[in-house]
């Protein structure tokens, strides 16, 4: 049905970035349902693509993960150079890795990524509300104060992870489309 195809594909890439352990790679996992993954070993991450459908176009995702990098709290300003949109992800059980989150932002700001790059905070692991240690009132004020936009997911039970992916891709089109 060729009036239906969408008219264009764009490519977008995207970074995922915080503290290790956060989910990263499983929500990486999650938003890689039926495309073709692959590990990179020249640039040292996982990289992997996702296609994702809107109504007049089709965004192909490549999705950078660090490969463990994290745990030195840096990684080459190569893995963030042409990024449309930064995931940057805590764990909402784990209230150093939101304040890590937040000096990552800083770092972010000062050194690497463009006005025109879209961030995103993500609380992962909301499945584990129960051990909450930030409130979604916390991350939420965050975002606002900072002006980017936030979730809440569970890379455990999918909660979120689909709708989080089609948000950022309408996002992104709205920039670049
Ligand atoms: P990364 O280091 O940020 O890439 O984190 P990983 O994706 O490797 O996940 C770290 C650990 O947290 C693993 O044991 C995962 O199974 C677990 N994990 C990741 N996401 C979730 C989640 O949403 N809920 C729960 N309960 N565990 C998670
Ligand atoms: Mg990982």
């Amino acid at each position: 049905d060729t009036l239906r195809r969408p008219v264009h594909t764009l490519r977008v890439k995207m970074v995922l970035l915080g503290s290790s352990g956060v989910g990263k790679s499983s929500l990486a996992l999650r938003f890689n349902k039926d495309e073709f993954r692959s590990i990179s070993p020249t640039v040292g991450c996982a990289y992997l693509t996702q296609l994702v459908r809107l109504s007049n176009a089709t965004l192909r995702f490549e999705i950078w993960d660090t490969a463990g990098q994290e745990k030195y709290h840096s990684v080459t300003p190569l893995y963030y150079r042409g990024a449309h949109v930064a995931l940057l992800v805590y764990d909402i059980t784990q209230r150093e890795t939101f304040v890590r989150a937040q000096v990552w932002l800083k770092e972010l700001e000062k050194q690497y990524i463009p006005g025109s790059t879209v961030i995103w905070l993500v609380g992962n692991k909301g499945d584990l509300a129960h051990n909450r240690q930030v409130p979604l009132e916390e991350g939420q004020s965050l975002a606002s104060n900072k002006g980017l936009y936030f979730t809440e997911t569970s890379a455990l039970s999918g909660e979120q992870v689909t709708e989080l992916l089609q948000s950022v891709a309408h996002r992104v089109f709205e920039c670049i489309g």
